[in-house]
């Protein structure tokens, strides 16, 4: 019987190591130390033996079993390892595989309105949308321009029939902003306006950005302030700003702005054409007319309005020569920024 233990544990010890997964470890393990396993065979072998030979044949298939608990163990363990690490290589990312691909990012449209935005909400404005489509009420009548006016054809409009129409421009969002609220009034509206316009500064569709400070005392000064800063922000802290006398229905006194160009610094180039400087937005003091009609009194409050392109800020910045290019969304044009 001693011999038939040596034999068992060796031939158990050769298959322990032959065995080439968890599974195969597992099924050598039921075969000998499992319930019916050889080992435990020898165990009920027990009975033949004499009452001086049991205690010492116990404790050798005792000690076989143990010395083959070792054994499986260490197998085990080893198995396990090679089969984590093998899975890991078959299951391994090559986050590599898509080097040089280009990342997405923001539309450069959209990067500069975000920056617009940004700059205004740290002054202190607050933001509005309005709605794209329009009552002929908020585009044009109640910024003092009415149906006969000729201010209304600066702006060649898309009318929609009935009392509709696109806006074609974000001051329609300053009247409701003002029928909503009390001064003193900050706010800014960016967004979408649509003129029938089509050549190589200007797009049917177009952004604007509205911006309208309305409280007691407020004067030409606070508007030259805030567009002096917005200028020094955007294209350089040596930017000069320039008022131009103008006309527009709903502001009086008005303004066209001038930046000095940050391409020539003043001397002259082929972006400024020359001059020196470029225009920016239109601006004024909002005409009485306006705050009387949104139900604010224009003997107590006084206020000033700007409105500029969000695309010709871009093209500014970017040197952008042509508008369309910021709408045909070629993956050559966008990649540049
Ligand atoms: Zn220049």
């Amino acid at each position: 019987m001693e011999e038939k233990i040596r034999q068992l544990t060796q031939a158990c010890s050769e298959e322990i190591s032959a065995a080439g997964s968890e599974n195969a470890l597992y099924a050598v393990r039921v075969k000998y130390l499992g319930k019916n396993g050889l080992i435990s065979d020898l165990m009920k072998g027990m009975k033949d033996l004499t009452p001086q030979q049991r205690p010492v044949m116990g404790k050798l298939v005792n000690d076989a079993r143990s010395a083959l608990e070792t054994e499986f163990t260490e197998k085990g363990n080893q198995l396990h390892e090679a089969e984590l690490a093998q899975k890991l290589a078959a299951e391994k990312i090559d986050i590599t595989i898509n080097k040089g691909r280009s990342v997405g990012k923001l539309h450069p449209l959209n990067a500069v309105r975000k920056r617009l935005v940004d700059f205004f909400v740290s002054m202190g404005f607050e933001v509005m949308d309005g709605p794209e489509v329009e009552t002929d009420y908020y585009n044009f009548e109640a910024l003092n321009v009415p149906k006969d006016h000729p201010a209304r054809d600066m702006q060649d409009t898309f009318f929609l029939g009935g009392n509709l129409l696109l806006r074609s421009q974000t001051s329609a969002s300053q009247v409701r902003y003002m029928e909503d609220h009390k001064p003193p009034l900050k706010m800014i509206s960016p967004g979408r306006v649509f003129r029938n316009d089509d050549d190589a500064t200007h797009s049917p569709v177009f952004h604007q950005l509205e911006g309208l400070v309305v409280d007691k005392g407020i004067t030409m000064c606070d508007l030259k302030g805030i567009l002096d800063s917005f200028a020094k922000h955007f294209f350089g802290s040596d930017t000069k700003v320039r008022f131009r006398p103008s006309y527009f229905p709903f502001t009086e006194p008005s303004v066209e702005v001038d930046v000095s160009c940050s391409m020539c610094h003043g001397k002259g180039c082929k972006i400024c054409k020359g001059t020196g400087w470029i225009e920016i937005l239109g601006a004024g003091i909002v005409n009485r007319k306006v705050l009387k009609i949104c139900g604010i009194d224009p003997d107590e409050y006084t206020g000033f309005a700007f409105g500029f392109g969000i695309d010709r800020i871009a093209n500014i910045i970017h040197s952008i020569p042509h508008i369309k290019l910021l709408y045909e969304n070629d993956i050559r044009f966008l990649e540049q920024f």
